[in-house]
C-alpha cells in the first residue's frame, strides 16, 4: 500500500464511487441549509455505511463542524469505538488539516476526496499531513473522484452567494 498522497487518482472502485454520490448528498444538503457544500462519508472495512456528515459550522455555532469530523464522530458512535481501524472516509473536498488529523487519531485506513481545496487542503494543496515523518499511522489517501462535481457545488454556491465575483478561496467558510 502506497503511503503517497494523490491529488489526481484515477481508479476507483464501484463501491467507492457508490459512497461518493452518498457523500455528494450529503454535500446538497448543507447547501441546501447555507453552508458551505461538503460531505462526507464513512464506510466500515465491509464497504457498509457506518456514519455520514455535511458541513454544519453555521447551523451548530461550531468551527469544528465540517463533514467529514461529522462523519467521523457519527462513525464512531455508531461502532462504539474512537478507533476506526481500517475503515474508509470519503469526502466530497480534500480534508483540511484538524479533519485529517482526526482521521489520522481514529487509525482510517483510506482517506478518498473528491476535489482539491486549494486553501486547506491537507492531501497536498496546502501541506501533505500524511506525509510527516513521526505519524505513527498514515492512511493511504487518493483524491479526483467525482472532482467535477464537487467543485461545481462549491462554485455555484458562491456564485450565488457573491454575485460575480471571483471564487478564490472557495474552500473558506468565511
Ligand atoms: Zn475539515
Amino acid at each position: 500500500m502506497s503511503l503517497e498522497s494523490s491529488l489526481f487518482f484515477e481508479e476507483f472502485s464501484a463501491l467507492e464511487e457508490a459512497l461518493m454520490a452518498e457523500a455528494l448528498r450529503e454535500a446538497a444538503l448543507a447547501a441546501a441549509q447555507g453552508e458551505v457544500p461538503a460531505g462526507a462519508v464513512l464506510a466500515d472495512p465491509e464497504g457498509r455505511l457506518l456514519g455520514r456528515g455535511r458541513n454544519q459550522m453555521l447551523t451548530l455555532a461550531d468551527p469544528t463542524a465540517h463533514a467529514e469530523i461529522m462523519a467521523i464522530r457519527a462513525a464512531s458512535l455508531a461502532a462504539g469505538n474512537y478507533r476506526l481501524t481500517g475503515h474508509l472516509l470519503v469526502s466530497t473536498l480534500e480534508p483540511c488539516p484538524m479533519c485529517l488529523m482526526a482521521a489520522i487519531h481514529a487509525r482510517v485506513g483510506q482517506v478518498i476526496f473528491g476535489a482539491p481545496e486549494p486553501r486547506w487542503g491537507a492531501a497536498g494543496s496546502l501541506m501533505d499531513l500524511a506525509s510527516l515523518a513521526g505519524l505513527n499511522h498514515r492512511p493511504l489517501v487518493r483524491g479526483g473522484l467525482r472532482a467535477e462535481a464537487a467543485r461545481a457545488m462549491i462554485v455555484s454556491f458562491f456564485m450565488e452567494r457573491r454575485g460575480r465575483g471571483g471564487i478564490s478561496g472557495w474552500g473558506s467558510p468565511d
